[in-house]
């Protein structure tokens, strides 16, 4: 199906988003560890739910290895990435990230990182199946990434993956933490890094008291500048622009406290539309004279 099959405004599903979190948050997933069954669980849900998506050169499940920078042990990673291709049938692509890992269990206690990253795995499930039935201008990458929380790496072994090799990535587009906010806070950052990307974002409208704020993106500021804290990271570190969405901190960061009942809904909600609305309007862009 091509875009003229849309009717209405592309918008995507509240219930859907908060079944994805409610599921994935839950006990049975076990914090979602790297290496453990409920990261095994954690992927063959997100199979399910995403529907066919095209490999992009290698197999959608993309295995790989490390070694913990802290303790020096070995681990498994396998991340989940698909594509879409777009209507200009070239190769320039729009990567969208999200990392489905989280911390596990500590002393007994499930980590259920309901905020981190379950919000961000579930937008990003149903961006993709948005982008099977709506087909994008540029191709787009869907990575669903393990191993964020051990150190990037899920994203460092996407950035010099066959995958992306003979592409020219115009941006990164990564959500990690976007349900959680008792003041309907999204932040959007990387725009200081690359200026060209606010005004489009600027001229998004928000809708129900969603405030987006830029920043946290300055060089110097220590902990509040976040260009290397998540999976736009090494994006970033390879010279690709890239855009994050995620909010402050708060009470269950990297906490047992990070539960679902405690996701904001409809500030999830809003926020995920504007993350679609971006998306769609960083797709639309000539990129050969938008970005400088
Ligand atoms: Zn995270």
């Amino acid at each position: 199906m091509g875009a003229l099959a849309q009717s209405g405004p592309a918008e995507l599903s509240g219930a859907q988003l908060k079944m994805h979190v409610t599921e994935l948050a839950s006990d049975t997933y076990q914090g979602r560890r790297t290496g453990t069954e409920g990261a095994d669980l954690a992927r063959t849900y997100i199979l399910g739910q995403v529907g066919d998506m095209a490999p992009c050169r290698e197999n959608v499940l993309q295995p790989f290895s490390f070694d913990s920078r802290r303790s020096g042990e070995s681990f498994e990673g396998k991340n989940i990435i698909g594509l879409y291709e777009g209507t200009e049938g070239n190769s320039d692509t729009i990567v969208l990230t999200a990392h489905f890992d989280h911390l596990g269990e500590r002393n007994g206690q499930i980590f259920n990182g309901a905020d981190d990253n379950a919000s961000g795995t579930a937008v990003l499930i149903e961006l993709s199946r948005f982008f099977h039935d709506v087909q994008p201008k540029h191709d787009i990458v869907i990575a669903f990434l393990d191993a964020e929380e051990m150190g990037l790496q899920g994203a460092r072994h996407l950035v010099d993956s066959a995958c992306l090799k003979d592409r020219r990535v115009l941006l990164n587009v990564n959500l990690d933490m976007v349900s959680r906010s008792q003041v309907s806070e999204l932040y959007a950052v990387g725009t200081h890094h690359y200026p060209f990307l606010k005004p489009v974002l600027e001229g998004i409208s928000t809708g129900e008291g969603l405030s987006v704020l830029f920043g946290h993106d300055l060089p110097g500021t220590g902990q509040d500048d976040w260009t290397m804290s998540s999976d736009h990271g090494p994006f970033h570190a390879a010279g690709i622009p890239f855009l994050y969405f995620g909010v402050e901190d708060h009470d269950g960061y990297h906490a047992p406290s990070d539960v679902a009942g405690d996701v904001t809904w409809d500030f999830f909600n809003v926020a995920a539309n504007y993350i679609l609305h971006s998306i769609l309007a960083m797709d639309e862009q000539q990129w050969d004279t938008f970005a400088k």
